[in-house]
Formats: structure tokens, sequence, C-alpha cells
């Protein structure tokens, strides 16, 4: 059975000591998975997941600056070195990018997380790319900002979502994919986005180097769990894991611009 992740830190240096990269790749591989998008908080890690994706090519590279990392305003050199990125690839996505004033409670940075927000929304628009987004407690502001760029919904991913009830339905209305992540095993109100969410618009991710506990033990997100989230996905939506899993490869592949891809 096929499965995919996407959302993982895999080029975060955390998540490599967990992790010999090319050793659990080929576990992962062996047990199912096709692709991996591995996002990025910041440039070197972007540098870094483009340099893996040469020997793996089931790694889709996502680049761009985590809204924790946004603490000033962006320099012109690194706007630049993230448009010569887009120009230099062709399998990009980008992210993790978006907002957050939950974990961050300095007002002053907001201002310079929308700066970068915006910064990559725009990029995303002029080349037709996909976005991985992160809202915690800035979802109604992240809302605004979407509607004014020209992105498609099947290229809007919105991760781990566990905002307002009023900000989730703007976003099934307008037709955005959400990322299932593991918190559903673990009693998470994420459960009501998995409920709530059509099957066609459900992508699953891991958020590694994320830590879980599931069942009182403790375990690192990585590919590795997907197929533990299939399982739930396949009890509460009532589905064959098999039908699951083709509806899922489908969906990836839509969202990341893959279609046609033959891994
Ligand atoms: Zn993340």
């Amino acid at each position: 059975m096929k499965f995919h992740d996407a959302h993982c830190h895999l080029a975060d240096k955390d998540f490599m000591k967990d992790f010999d990269i090319s050793t659990a790749m080929k576990k992962w591989k062996k047990s199912g998975l096709e692709y991996v998008i591995g996002v990025s908080s910041k440039i070197s890690e972007s540098y870094k997941i483009l340099e893996m994706r040469k020997e793996f090519k089931r790694i889709i590279p996502g680049i761009g600056i985590h809204p924790w990392k946004a603490k000033t305003q962006m320099r012109e050199e690194l706007k630049t070195e993230f448009r010569q990125i887009i120009h230099d690839n062709e399998i990009i996505v980008i992210g993790e990018i978006g907002l957050d004033h939950h974990f961050i409670k300095k007002e002053e940075r907001y201002l310079y997380q929308e700066e970068h927000f915006r910064f990559f929304l725009e990029l995303a628009e002029k080349n037709r790319l996909p976005v991985n987004i992160h809202l915690k407690g800035a979802e109604e502001e992240a809302s605004d900002i979407l509607t004014s760029y020209k992105i498609l919904s099947e290229n809007i991913l919105i991760h781990w979502y566990s905002g307002p009830k009023k900000v989730f339905n703007q976003f099934l209305e307008r037709d955005y994919f959400f990322s299932i992540n593991p918190s559903v095993l673990t009693g998470s109100t994420h459960i009501e986005v998995l409920k709530n969410t059509p099957l066609n618009r459900i992508l699953t991710e891991s958020d590694g180097n994320v830590k879980y506990t599931i069942d009182n033990v403790r375990v690192t997100g990585s590919p590795g769990i997907i197929p533990e989230v299939l399982s739930k996905i396949e009890e509460i939506k009532n589905i064959k894991l098999e039908e699951l899993s083709v509806i899922l490869q489908k969906n990836i592949r839509i969202y990341a611009n893959l279609v046609g891809d033959k891994i």
C-alpha cells in the first residue's frame, strides 16, 4: 500500500540526528512511501533538502522561512536566493511558510511574519507553485491575506489545522487541502478536521520531528508513522485502506503538481 508524507522537516538538524536519511528513506520506501515533502524553516535547510532530492527522487523539496524564524525584515539578498532556487528547480513546494500569533508572543514580529508570508505567496502566484502553510493563532489574518493572491485552491495546503471553526469552514468552501497529522491518534481536536474534510481534500503528514505520545509511548514523527494515520482515517471515514490509498496518492499528485509522475 502506497502512502505519502506532505510535511516533514527532513533537513532539520534534529531530525537528521534521529534518522540517517539514506537508511531511513530505503526503509520507508520498502513500507510504501511514494512521496515525502521535505519542508524547510530557513534558507540553509532549503539548500539541504534540494541536495537530498538529488539522491532521492521521492523527496519533494519544500523551501521557505518558517514564521518562527521571521524575526526581522527580509533581506534583498535572501529574496534573490529564493527566486534563484525557483528558477533553477522544476519540482518545488513553498513551505513551511505562514503566520504564528500563538507560540510567538512578541507582537513586533507579526509585521515581519506577514512580510515573509506575502513574499512567498507572491512567488507561488508568479510561478504556479504549491504552498504549505502554518497559521497557528493567526487563522483569520492568514485567511484574509490568502484571498489577495491568485493561487489555485488545489495548490494550497493548510498544515495541521487546529483553529476556529469559522475559518475552517471558509477554507473548506475555498476547496483547500488539509494535511491530517498523527495528533489524530492522541485524542486531539484535530480529529474534527479529519471528520469534516472530504476525502478528495485530505493529505497526510508527520510534521517530523515533532514528538507524539501515542498509547503512552513517545514517538518521533516521520514518514514511518503515516500508516497508523491511514488506519485512523480508514476508521473515521469508513473506507477500505486500498481505496483510501489510491485517493490520497491522487491528491498528493494534484497538490504538488506531480500529475503524470510515474514514481
Ligand atoms: Zn512543520
